[in-house]
């Protein structure tokens, strides 16, 4: 039985769907695979380098259905658990604290990292600060299982210090899989760590809010972490924050709720 090079291109990138969503993402350069020898090298399936196909293979992760993008998620989860890349970080965290919802859901919020509570419980946003997100979150019309909640660290930094370059840049290949698995449609970055590493700028907050930005094709908006905005810091800026959300809501397409909380 003979296969046409388009034939096993798609055999291949199938199989490799599998794998990527099994927690598999890299391969060797120079697999023992050999295909056709009868069609033109140019468009020959057999020319295209597997780092070609596996980036297709991340591509279609839109192609993974919501249960095999869950399964992914949980795999991810389970490889930052054993995650030795920071140094520092891993020899203080309690656990890794990875993200909080299901994939597929329109809305994702990214912070900075994990702190104290966070830490001792594995979810992130679930100390005061997160207390403030909840009622953003719901002021915005949403139930908190209805968005995702992620950070730019999976591990809380001593003293909840601000991440270090190099920790960030550990993380990123993390959150980049995990927003990929996720698919939100919206991205909200919460603080000036978020802003930086999503939008790799150095750009202030103040110059980033108010307008939309592109995360790999997903409109995103900036605004103040919620622990900004405690009373013993700057609680007046829950007024800018919500006028953040309305104008993403609008984008959403969705109605403003007449108070914000
Ligand atoms: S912060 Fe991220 S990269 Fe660093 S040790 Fe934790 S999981 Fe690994």
């Amino acid at each position: 039985m003979t296969h046409s090079p388009e034939s096993l291109r798609q055999q291949l990138l199938t199989h490799l769907q599998l794998v990527h969503a099994s927690g598999i993402d890299w391969l060797p350069s120079a697999p023992p695979l050999v295909i056709s020898q009868t069609t033109k090298p140019a468009d020959d399936a057999s020319t295209a380098s597997m780092f070609d196909i596996a980036e297709e293979t991340a591509a279609a992760e839109g192609g993974l259905s919501i249960e095999e993008r869950r399964v992914a998620l949980q795999t991810l989860a389970d490889e930052v658990k054993t995650c030795m890349r920071c140094a520092e970080l891993c020899s203080t965290r309690t656990q890794t604290v990875f993200g909080d919802g299901e994939p597929g859901v329109e809305l994702c919020f990214v912070g900075e990292a994990p702190g104290a509570d966070e830490d001792a419980q594995g979810v992130p946003f679930v100390g005061a600060a997160g207390q403030l997100l909840n009622k953003i979150i719901a002021a915005m019309g949403f139930k908190r299982d209805e968005v995702y909640i992620c950070n730019i660290l999976r591990c809380r930094p001593p003293g909840n210090r601000t991440p270090l370059a190099d920790e960030a840049s550990n993380c990123r290949p993390f959150l980049e899989r995990q927003l990929a698995l996720v698919q939100p449609k919206f991205l909200v970055a919460l603080g000036g760590c978020a802003a930086t590493n999503l939008l790799q700028t150095t750009m202030s907050i103040g110059r980033l809010r108010g307008r939309f930005h592109n995360y790999k094709g997903v409109p995103l908006v900036v605004t103040y972490h919620p622990a900004y905005l405690l009373p013993h810091k700057h609680p007046e800026m829950k007024r800018e924050v919500w006028e953040d959300m309305k104008m993403l809501l609008t984008r959403m397409g969705r109605p403003i709720p007449q108070k914000s909380q």
